[in-house]
């Protein structure tokens, strides 16, 4: 008996051997990075990129954690040579996504998961309907007003410019594929919502794949 190769099939086989892309986004003191790391912790291998800003880095932080720390001049460099897959200004900051490390993660058939803002999401949907937009979101305003004033990384004009964002971004929830609650003292309850989103992301009958 002769077979063939079905066309659908080995394309979908070719599909299926790459990384999926996943967007996080969520309000400035939601617990992105702490929803990420716990679900790392569980042993979820993802790539997360590292984003470039002009923003000055923090007490603690250095090159690449969480992000490359470049100038004004550099940022701009990067958006003329097109190195970047899309760029935003956040609470008085620019800050952009580059596209290899990207790239050589969904290739190597790693999921890929960028943490970026509102306006970055917008920009990826357009660019790449496959990707999977997700937003976290807290409990309520109050819990995340209490956090940023507890984290004490921010001025108190900066706490009071993201708690404004934060109304913007939250009134854009419904543009998401999915939303997530992070109540606090709810931690686990959101790292399994994330870590359930992508395990059944990866079991479509069609994966939503990007190319970039
Ligand atoms: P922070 O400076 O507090 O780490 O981040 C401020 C905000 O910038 C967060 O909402 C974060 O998601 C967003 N952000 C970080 N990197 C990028 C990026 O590359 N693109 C966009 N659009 N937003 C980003």
């Amino acid at each position: 008996m002769q077979t063939e190769v079905n066309p659908t099939l080995s394309n979908e086989r070719e599909q299926a051997s790459r990384g999926l892309l996943f967007v996080l986004s969520a309000p400035s003191g939601t617990g992105k990075d702490t929803v990420i790391n716990a679900l790392k912790e569980q042993g979820m291998d993802f790539h997360v990129v590292a984003s470039v800003t002009t923003r000055a880095p923090r007490p603690g932080e250095s090159d690449g954690h969480p992000y490359h720390f470049i100038s004004q001049a550099a940022f701009e460099s990067m958006i003329a040579a097109d190195e970047l897959l899309e760029y935003a200004n956040v609470h008085g900051n620019w800050y952009g996504q580059p596209l290899n490390p990207m790239r050589e993660n969904l290739s190597a058939g790693r999921d890929v998961l960028l943490k970026i803002d509102v306006q970055g999401a917008a920009t990826i949907r357009r660019k790449l309907p496959g990707a999977i937009c997700i937003f976290l979101t807290p409990g309520s305003v109050e819990e995340l007003a209490i956090r940023l004033s507890q984290r004490k990384t921010e001025t108190e004009g900066q706490r009071q410019r993201r708690l404004q964002d934060a109304q913007v971004e939250l009134a854009q929830r419904d543009q998401y594929d999915y939303v997530i609650v992070n109540r606090q003292g709810h931690l686990h309850e959101a790292v399994e919502c994330l870590r359930a989103i992508m395990v059944a992301e990866h079991c479509r009958t069609h994966l939503r794949t990007v190319t970039i």
